[in-house]
């Protein structure tokens, strides 16, 4: 599930379908005031965006953002839809701004979009609802679309979302050369300090098998493996994917509920060793390798 850390998730269950691989994110004006949940909830609106957000900054969360909303007609299909209270003779307000500030920085870890202006249909980055080859609509105003660069500006600034401890996987993976990924149980990845983010679960709206527990960088750092406690290892950038075999893991019961994979550390020569927890493994710490030898080592 792709569910923001910079959002209250107020999942809707109506008004959505689809498998949505966005390339950023659009404008919208509420023309109105209030939480639009209760709207988008009622099965006489047949229209969603995934995300809301109130004149004090506030951000709410209706539809996961690998799922496709219905707020832009052909454009659902490419990008997230943001709407924003009020009314068109309002510009946004300075927390607005950087609300939206917040959503952009996020989907650009998340999902990889660029932080520049989008112009017409089809242009990654932040567009709006009646730009070239969108929609024949008012929305949003002039005045509102004139705040776009500063959401930008607060984007490029924002002080990165940190996942909520209890969906935090891994505290973190440092990467050689400078910078460091934070990951979430959903195979989320948060890149800080200049580490380049080569994508997550998530921009793949792919979903783990198991949860996600840890990961580690490639030898160059620009790449990693994320791990679950089922064993499943997912390789990003240039960290090339070397296993486990499932009847490997079959044989040794390991990526069970009572022989849990805890971590995964990388050797440095482009392989990675798989840690696990266990009943009846001596010691109760062991480690296997993942390098296609698959020899076990207490
Ligand atoms: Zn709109």
């Amino acid at each position: 599930v792709a569910v923001f850390d910079c959002a209250v998730w107020r999942p809707i269950g109506v008004h959505q379908g689809g498998t949505l691989g966005s390339i950023g994110a659009l404008l919208h004006q509420q023309d109105g005031s209030g939480s639009l949940f209760g709207w988008f909830s009622n099965p006489a609106s047949e229209v969603s965006a995934h995300f809301w957000i109130g004149y004090r900054g506030e951000v709410e969360q209706y539809v996961d953002t690998s799922v496709v909303a219905w707020h832009a007609m052909h454009l659902n299909d490419t990008y997230v839809g943001v709407e924003t209270e009020g009314y068109p003779g309002e510009p946004l307000t300075d927390a607005q701004v950087a609300g939206f500030g917040r959503v952009m920085a996020e989907g650009a870890r998340r999902h990889g979009w660029p932080l520049v202006l989008a112009d017409r249909d089809g242009q990654p980055g932040l567009g709006y609802h009646r730009m070239q080859g969108g929609v024949n609509t008012a929305c949003p105003s002039d005045l509102r679309l004139s705040r776009r660069p500063d959401i930008l500006a607060a984007a490029q600034g924002a002080p990165p979302a940190w996942p909520s401890p209890e969906r935090l996987g891994q505290m973190g993976i440092t990467r050689p050369g400078g910078g460091y990924w934070l990951t979430d149980e959903d195979g989320g990845v948060y890149a800080y300090d200049g580490a380049p983010f080569h994508g997550s679960l998530p921009s793949m709206s792919a979903i783990p098998i198991g949860r996600v527990i840890g990961g580690a960088p490639s030898p160059t750092g620009d790449g990693y493996w994320l791990v679950t406690d089922c064993a499943r290892v997912y390789a990003f950038g240039d960290a090339a994917y070397l296993g486990p075999h499932p009847d490997w893991l079959a044989r040794w019961g390991i990526g069970t509920d009572t022989n849990p994979v805890v971590g995964i550390v990388g050797r440095g020569d482009g392989t990675y060793v798989l840690a696990a927890l266990g009943d009846g493994l001596n010691p109760d710490r062991y480690a296997m390798e993942a390098d296609g030898r698959y020899a076990a080592e207490p």
